[in-house]
């Protein structure tokens, strides 16, 4: 099996549209040509994990977060990521890394947070904006259900935990072929009228192009006609951070206790403990304290996050319990998606998680 198909794979899980504007997600280094030997998943790429995956004999390592974020007028070594980029390239290791984008997806990051905790009716926190695109089409009756069927294939019409949604309406269009046009029904120079069904349906911006790809080439007509709207709704399916809730409400301290195991935190950091039952609760992996106004918006009776400011701090303990429970902590399951994605569809390859922890942040 080649690496592109691991690395597809991937991307169909978490593609690479939804990650965040700051970030460099996807392939980091190496040809995706190569047959894959065995993938390493880890959260952070280290001189340590690249040696683990050199002694493993794998030629593929998986991160979340990414290895390289600026550019480069030089590679010397002069710092960790340098030596790493040394270090892959000599050893023909590639580096892929999935990172917005999988906190945007759905089943990424923060729905693995929200597993380990068990939280239920899960939602995204702050749903993508600007994300989604109404189609709509005119297609003969006759033709109406191959269209939908391309169109549902190519990835419209999903809502929530419903797919193939469309809204379908008969109605006449007119059209006159000239000369030169080779129309599909109609005579040349005479006006047409035909019964059409107007289909509508909806469709993440980032696959217009499959999408409008996929009608042209079953549409009958020669020339179909579609308009594409942009929409105001907040994709709901996809966004920063989660709100679910647990089935039994536990006390301020269970709750923090029962983290900090979970997690193996070395010390959970939290603003004052108030006496409030903590029953629903708001997650962000990693650095996430820019969803405490969603988190208290929500009603959520905590916030957990990987990172919290000194000053953030200030202010909300009539508002919500905010438990910070560190970076590498609250990430370091990411791992076992990457794992399941790739067991998933690919039962006999050889897969592992890195046993390094790269956390830099130390406890005394
Ligand atoms: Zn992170």
């Amino acid at each position: 099996m080649k690496i592109k198909e691991i690395v597809s794979a991937l991307e169909r899980f978490a593609p690479l549209p939804l990650q965040d504007g700051f970030d460099n997600a996807g392939l980091q280094i190496g040809l995706t040509e190569a047959e894959a030997t065995g993938a390493l998943l880890c959260l952070d790429v280290t001189e340590a994990v690249l040696d683990e995956a050199i002694a493993l004999g794998y030629n593929l390592v998986i991160s979340h977060h990414p290895l390289i974020f600026k550019g480069y007028k030089s590679i010397t070594g002069k710092d960790y990521v340098e030596r790493c980029i040394l270090k892959a390239i000599k050893n023909d290791i590639v580096i892929y890394s999935a990172h917005t984008n999988l906190d945007n997806a759905q089943g990424g990051v923060n729905y693995k947070i929200a597993e380990k905790i068990g939280l239920k009716n899960l939602k995204v926190l702050e749903p993508k904006e600007n994300s989604l695109v109404k189609l709509v089409t005119f297609v003969p009756y006759a033709q109406a259900d191959s269209v939908r069927e391309a169109l549902f294939a190519a990835g419209c019409g999903n809502i929530g935990n419903y797919d193939s949604c469309s809204y379908n309406l008969k109605g006449e269009g007119t059209f006159r072929a000239n000369e030169g046009a080779h129309p599909f029904c109609g005579a040349i120079g005479e006006l047409h009228h035909e019964d059409e069904v107007r289909i509508e349906t909806i469709l993440p911006i980032y696959k217009k192009a499959e999408v409008v790809k996929a009608l042209l080439s079953v549409h009958p007509y020669e020339e179909p006609a579609f308009d594409l709207y942009p929409l105001q709704n907040d994709w709901s399916q996809a966004g920063s951070g989660i709100v679910g809730e647990l089935d039994d409400s536990e006390t301020e301290l269970e709750f923090l206790k029962r983290i900090k195991k979970i997690f193996e935190v070395g010390c959970v950091r939290h603003n004052k403990l108030t006496g409030r039952e903590i029953q629903k609760v708001a997650l962000c992996g990693g650095a996430g304290a820019f969803l405490l106004p969603q988190a208290i918006r929500t009603g959520a009776d905590v916030f957990i996050t990987g990172e919290i400011k000194y000053h953030d701090y200030f202010g909300h303990e009539g508002d919500i319990l905010m438990a910070e429970i560190g970076h590498y902590e609250s990430e370091q399951y990411t791992k076992e998606i990457f794992y399941s994605i790739i067991r998933d569809l690919f039962p006999n390859f050889a897969l592992q998680l890195s046993k390094i922890n790269t956390n830099p942040i130390k406890y005394l």
